[in-house]
């Protein structure tokens, strides 16, 4: 941990500088953007029926959003407000009242609607069950919900139980909870959304530098040399870090993105909050390199070979050699291993030239200081945590590591999710996201008085799998106990997903609103509980930032659904069902104590305990890990680690797709137009000559198909690398495959090769229509 402390948010340097504009014409008129104003507007209307509750909401909660982290409208890293679209879509979710109960008289009438029509209709109001065969949800008391949860789970082996939890807001104290009432009723299956986003992340950070989350702060990006995003969005995703760039360009950092396709909204931007960007808009990124997807392992050794090459004629000229003596073990292995690659294989692989390798190496070797910074576009693969470790072999390489404007950022995109592990809400760790040793299930069997499963539980990807064991089979899930989310919209093959999620006995879905995975049935009885957002839990909860700071929302004042529970006092009143004679032992009365408790079995959240009122926040492990490049490993060095090529599995004549998000907060679709490149959601992007190569003129119907499903959609010409394309998410989920993850990370695979045809020579659809009909964003599917 750092001994440097965050010194809080600096003023924004508003001096104009015309260099930086975007667009000479004001607002961007004639441009494709997002626009701010009417989206506003959208969201007051809305509201209409809670507005000053809205208010309070922004004004005092901390945002339910993305991972960036802001507490009422101010930030740690600039003064001044904080504010995105975003956030704005997400408040109907927590000032919707209660949904009209006829609904819940038509569970075929609900199947006709998306997800987005879904949660349009209201809150859960109460308990409900289902049972196979009946069109209806049926009102129970929470007593007859969770005795009926309870007599389920006495039935059967704790293999057989499953937790998951995403991330919609749920606080500290209800993935710490979930975490210790999981272990205490027998089970280590337990996960949560961290999964299938930056799993890999922290897979690889450990490995490579013994750290689990970002080095380094969002301050960090301003006056650093060189900010690097690697296959993220952060414009689009984590909308005010636009503001962060726009401070970093100021103060003369350059912006490079390492993307397959030339993100819009990381080339230019029209900030809101800043006048001048208001105006004219923002530069952002200097430089864009387009990579193959899957192509950032093959680019990164090739830069490091030409540090390496750079070394021996010019010693001292690419890599801090005091950094990595001090720092660092393997050195020469990893010399070694980039050295062998060929240029052929390296530019096949990454897409790249060596002319451009060698342009981003010198851009980072002529640098002091850079921070790199990633997302879904490194962590999605079956090789994520290798895509990763090559970030930190870079970082590593260049001394960027636990020093001002230095370091290295998995920048997250719920608000929830840097925490979920820290917590221990996964099947491999413990609270601290300590392994499961038996010396720490030891540590935790004193500390909680309980004895705590030995066995390895399973990620969601494998969960979802074992509903459909066969029915003898021990680890055969037969209860799926999911506090929100919505697998069919998220995870790889949605029929399959769907066939998992039938497959479950019972299904209890703890959420604040419905999903179309909450209509599924399942062989016994799906029960729904209905949970409280962060914002009306008695006591408040805390969420952990990307930058590590620990947020405290306090309880705020406001219309409530009459019988929605906070999330952590579900757990606790299931356990004591279950097991009402040790119920003690998991007994929490109030948040606080549930904070108190996370203090001590989590050290570096000593402080947690301290946040009671609105603003308060601290943030664990100081403003660097690794300070002055002392590592938390073993022997406290960082590893440098040897990466292969991946094999792209991409035959002949195949492209290569990946999945991209539009107007939308993860899988909730807010448009059905994307405001950076007016695209619909069943387009699919793809490079001019590459369409033209097949005979594709743009806006025509096309079909992109392989051994795991069929998309039509419609031709959309963008700047993505030639021989990749890209479809929105998660509409395009049926082309992935089931079963496919990362070795380290369990995160699935969300890139595959399909074969790319005019609609009209599709065989198979030649009598469809292709071209999915424009529809209102009330209805669209
Ligand atoms: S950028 Fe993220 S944290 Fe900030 S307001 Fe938007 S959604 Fe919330």
């Amino acid at each position: 941990m750092g001994k440097t402390k965050h010194t809080g948010p600096v003023k924004l340097d508003q001096s104009l500088k015309p260099s930086l504009w975007a667009s000479m014409l004001p607002m961007g008129l004639g441009k494709v953007k997002p626009h701010h104003i009417r989206d506003m507007m959208k969201v007051a209307y809305e509201n209409r029926d809670n507005l000053s509750y809205a208010y309070r909401i922004l004004t005092q909660g901390v945002c339910d959003g993305c991972a960036l982290g802001v507490s009422g409208l101010h930030d740690q890293t600039l003064t001044g407000p904080h504010l995105c679209a975003s956030r704005l879509n997400v408040l109907r979710l927590n000032t919707a009242p209660a949904m009209d109960p006829k609904w819940l008289e038509d569970v075929e009438a609900l199947r006709k609607m998306d997800s987005p029509a879904l949660r349009k209709l209201g809150r859960i109001p109460y308990p409900l069950s289902r049972k196979p065969g009946e069109n209806k949800f049926t009102r129970i008391s929470w007593d007859e919900a969770l005795t009926r949860i309870a007599n389920k789970i006495k039935s059967i082996d704790p293999k057989q139980l499953a937790f998951f939890l995403t991330s919609r807001g749920i606080t500290n104290e209800v993935y710490y909870t979930a975490t210790k009432v999981a272990r205490f009723l027998g089970t280590n299956n337990i996960d949560n959304a961290s999964r299938i986003c930056h799993s890999p992340s922290k897979s690889a950070l450990k490995r490579s530098l013994g750290i689990g989350a970002s080095s380094c702060n969002y301050k960090d990006w301003i006056g650093t040399d060189v900010l690097v995003f690697f296959g993220s969005v952060a414009a689009n995703n984590q909308p005010v870090s636009t503001k962060y760039m726009y401070a970093a360009k100021k103060a003369g950092t350059k912006i490079i993105v390492i993307n397959p396709y030339r993100e819009p909204a990381m080339e230019k931007y029209w900030i809101p909050s800043i006048p001048e960007s208001a105006m004219f808009g923002t530069k952002l990124a200097d430089d864009f390199y387009q990579v193959h997807i899957g192509g950032d392992i093959a680019f990164m050794n090739g830069v490091m070979k030409i540090w390496f090459e750079m070394e021996e004629a010019n010693p001292g000229s690419a890599i801090d050699h005091d950094f990595i003596s001090k720092h660092t073990n393997g050195i020469e292995e990893l010399k070694k291993h980039v050295m062998k690659y060929s240029w052929e294989d390296l530019g096949k692989s990454s897409g790249l030239t060596r002319a451009r390798m060698l342009e981003f190496a010198t851009l980072l070797a002529n640098s002091k200081s850079g921070v790199f910074i990633w997302s879904m576009g490194l962590t999605q693969h079956r090789f994520g945590t290798d895509n990763v470790s090559q970030v930190a072999n870079l970082a590593m390489l260049r001394g960027f590591i636990g020093r001002k404007n230095c370091g290295v950022m998995p920048i997250r995109g719920h608000s929830g999710v840097q925490g979920s592990g820290e917590m221990g809400a996964e099947p491999m760790s413990l609270p601290g996201g300590i392994p499961l040793t038996e010396e720490n299930i030891q540590h935790f069997e004193k500390y909680w008085g309980f004895p705590i499963p030995r066995w390895q539980g399973d990620i969601v990807g494998m969960m979802l799998e074992n509903t459909l064991l066969p029915e003898d089979h021990e680890r055969k899930v037969k209860l799926l106990y999911m506090s929100g989310g919505n697998f069919l919209e998220t995870m790889p093959d949605p029929d399959f997903v769907q066939k998992a999620l039938e497959a479950t006995e019972l299904r209890v879905h703890q959420d604040i609103i419905f999903n179309t995975s909450t209509l599924v049935d399942a062989k016994e009885e799906v029960i729904i509980l209905p949970a409280m957002t962060r914002y009306e839990q008695p006591g408040g909860g805390t969420s952990t930032s990307t930058e590590r700071m620990v947020y405290f929302s306090a309880e705020i004042e406001g219309p409530r659904i009459e019988e929605a529970k906070a999330e952590w006092q579900i757990y606790v009143e299931l356990a004591a069902k279950v097991d009402p004679k040790r119920s003690h032992l998991v007994r929490f009365d109030n948040a606080q104590q549930i904070r108190d408790e996370i203090a001590v079995a989590v050290p570096y959240y000593d402080g947690i305990q301290h946040l009671k009122n609105r603003g308060d926040v601290f943030q664990w492990g100081g403003a660097w890990l690794c300070e002055d490049g002392v590592c938390p490993t073993e022997d406290g060095r960082g590893n440098l680690l040897a990466i292969e090529l991946p094999e792209l599995r991409k035959p002949q004549g195949s492209f290569y797709v990946t999945t991209r998000r539009g107007k939308q907060f993860n899988s909730m679709v807010y448009s059905q137009t994307d405001p950076f490149n007016n695209a619909d959601r069943y387009d699919v992007l793809i490079h001019q000559d590459d369409a033209a190569g097949l005979g594709i003129q743009e806006d025509e119907a096309i079909v992109v198909h392989n051994a795991h499903g069929v998309f039509k959609g419609r031709a959309k010409f963008a700047d993505t690398k030639r021989g990749n394309i890209e479809v929105y998410w998660p509409e395009g989920n049926n082309l992935l495959p089931k079963g496919v993850y990362d070795a380290y990370a369990g995160i699935p695979e969300y890139n595959t090769a399909v074969l790319v045809e005019k609609g009209e020579s599709y065989y198979a659809c030649k009598d469809n229509e292709y071209v999915i009909e424009e529809e209102s964003e009330d209805t669209a599917v």
